[in-house]
């Protein structure tokens, strides 16, 4: 890759640490960028911009974006190239450590997108979901086995923690898959694009879902045993035969609204 303003090659050694597996087909950008059609009104904040696979096409079609890479090297060349093409702001940080309260409070403003580092994409969500409040719509690259079980249904092998609070904040959409060899240096795994929408009004609410998150984390944390062995260091069992719930189930097999009735339950 050439750097427009210093004339020089930008020879960047992918970092394995930061999980760096740099897009470079120009249909599967196309695609994705095709996927998010960015507005003119848009906020956009872009996780891991890297060397601006998909930043160079949001840039000139959204109103404002935010990008935050780790990657000093990364987050200095990106300042030396597209961002004096267009003024955007670059936070040079860790995700994880990042508050999306300090780039807006208007509810439902943010459209975030990211090609994220699987090594750290299941945190990465989590951390995103608590500010599910300000989030329009989420658009990631991830690793197939993450969007599985993000889109993962009661019954399913792939169900669990994940898909549950991912799906009790958000509709998730699996939207195509991404071949390896449409990155360098090639991922291991398979990839594919996910769109996390957070509901408006959800589905189904939790009195506190601090408790809701406990009731789930609990139940799956011994996945083979059944509803009443797992959640019994929770309930008395008299709560337990209360729920209407059959209590020889496994955790697998209860659906979004069974958990959050059972967290209502113990709320209440
Ligand atoms: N968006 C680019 C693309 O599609 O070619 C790069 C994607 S690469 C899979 C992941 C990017 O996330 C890298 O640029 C990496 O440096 C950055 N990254 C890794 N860990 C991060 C973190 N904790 N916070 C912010 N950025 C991170």
């Amino acid at each position: 890759m050439r750097s427009k303003n210093t004339s020089q090659p930008f020879r960047h050694q992918p970092r394995k640490r930061f999980g760096q597996n740099f897009l470079h087909d120009e249909n599967v950008i196309r695609r994705i960028v095709d996927c998010i059609a960015p507005s003119a009104d848009d906020h956009i904040v872009e996780i891991g911009p890297g060397q601006g696979a998909l930043t160079r096409h949001l840039l000139h079609e959204c109103g404002t974006l935010d990008a935050i890479e780790i990657d000093r090297d990364l987050a200095a060349y990106l300042s030396r190239t597209l961002q004096q093409e267009k003024p955007f702001q670059i936070h040079q940080c860790d995700i994880l450590k990042f508050d999306l309260a300090t780039l807006t409070d208007q509810p439902s403003s943010l459209r975030i997108i990211g090609n994220l580092p699987y090594n750290i994409s299941t945190p990465v969500i989590f951390h995103l979901l608590e500010k599910h409040h300000l989030i329009k719509d989420m658009t990631f690259m991830l690793q197939l086995e993450v969007v599985n079980r993000l889109a993962a249904k009661a019954g399913n092998k792939n169900y669990g923690r994940l898909g549950l609070m991912a799906q009790y904040y958000c509709e998730v959409e699996h939207l195509f898959n991404v071949p390896s060899a449409a990155f360098t240096p090639q991922p291991k795994v398979s990839s594919a694009i996910v769109r996390l929408t957070p509901h408006r009004v959800k589905p189904v609410e939790a009195i506190d879902v601090e408790c809701l998150k406990n009731v789930i984390r609990t139940a799956f944390n011994q996945r083979r045993k059944t509803l009443r062995n797992s959640l019994k260091t929770l309930m008395s069992e008299q709560q337990l035969e209360q729920l209407q719930l059959d209590l020889s189930l496994r955790p697998e097999r209860l659906t979004l609204s069974d958990y959050v009735s059972i967290s209502n339950a113990l709320s209440s």
